[in-house]
């Protein structure tokens, strides 16, 4: 199985305690922000320690292709109503391509975007101009377009959009998909019907073009388009069904991630991870 979580990206280790973080939970992937996710502000990565955290990376056996990045979701390229916001964003994307390059990863995670007021067939129509500009000069890194909760105007919440951008984009071979099981059942699809959901995808999308799993709990029912993360089994989705995905025989190569909420201010992981890997649910979380 390959289970792995969001780790914080912080002096003064950066990559290195990305890993050590990962490691210290019994992950064997894992998944950062190169710095806050809601600003562009970022740290050069020469003070990353980027050579020692991959040779950690090495000795833990943990591929490249384990490694997984996020894209800021302050990044909108669905933004046709502001020019220079459009352009930041574009700008932006191009120098996040890079810095997952320069950490050695293979793949960086994207929100679609959302249309704002402008309409969905607009929205998508710019998400594959500001893709083509943005992977002009890349032809390594992919982008796994997320499959999104729905909510506002957000793009993403079908399979069909993700399969519309890449079919246009000037370099589709470079377009990928993030599942996060919690954004699909909260978009209205029926997970519990989970290998009619996977023919679908496959029919749509193409199974081989899925690179990673976000593996989270809902807090709301299904097609609520709320997104709000649960911890594992404390929502609507339930262990059962998290532990199927995570040991589904379909999705082995698979790294899944999670992104369940803190619990009294600490990181779940470790117990999460630990529940996956053994398949025995523990009641964990005191309820008061
Ligand atoms: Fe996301
Ligand atoms: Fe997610
Ligand atoms: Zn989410």
């Amino acid at each position: 199985m390959i289970i792995g979580c969001h780790v914080s990206l912080s002096a003064p280790d950066y990559y290195l305690g990305s890993v050590k973080e990962a490691l210290s939970y019994d992950a064997n992937a894992l998944m950062i922000y190169t710095g806050a996710p809601q600003n562009t502000f970022r740290k050069n990565t020469s003070d990353f320690k980027i050579e020692e955290a991959k040779r950690l990376l090495t000795e833990a056996s943990i591929p490249s292709s384990s490694v997984i990045v996020h894209a800021p979701y302050i990044i909108n390229l669905a933004n046709t109503t502001k020019p220079e916001t459009f352009e930041l964003a574009v700008d932006f994307l191009k120098q996040e391509i890079d810095r997952t390059r320069q950490i050695g990863a293979k793949v960086i995670v994207l929100h679609p975007g959302s249309h704002v007021n402008a309409g969905e067939e607009i929205g998508l129509d710019r998400i594959v101009e500001g893709l083509n500009m943005a992977l002009a000069d890349n032809d390594d890194v992919e982008i796994a377009l997320e499959t999104m909760s729905g909510k506002g105007s957000e793009l993403g919440y079908r399979f069909e959009h993700l399969a519309y951008i890449k079919s246009k984009v000037v370099k589709p071979h470079l377009i990928k998909v993030c599942m996060d099981t919690c954004h699909m059942s909260d978009a209205g699809y029926d997970v519990f019907q989970f290998d009619k959901l996977l023919d679908e995808f496959d029919n749509v999308i193409g199974l081989e073009n899925l690179r990673v799993i976000h593996l989270n709990d809902s807090k709301n029912e299904p097609g609520a388009k709320k997104d709000r993360h649960a911890n594992l089994g404390y929502g609507r989705l339930g262990f059962d069904f998290l532990y199927l995905v995570t040991s589904h025989p379909r999705l082995s190569s698979i790294p899944k991630i999670l992104e369940t909420p803190f619990v009294n201010e600490l990181p779940p992981y470790g117990i999460e991870i630990e529940m996956l890997r053994s398949g025995n649910y523990i009641d964990w979380i005191s309820q008061e």
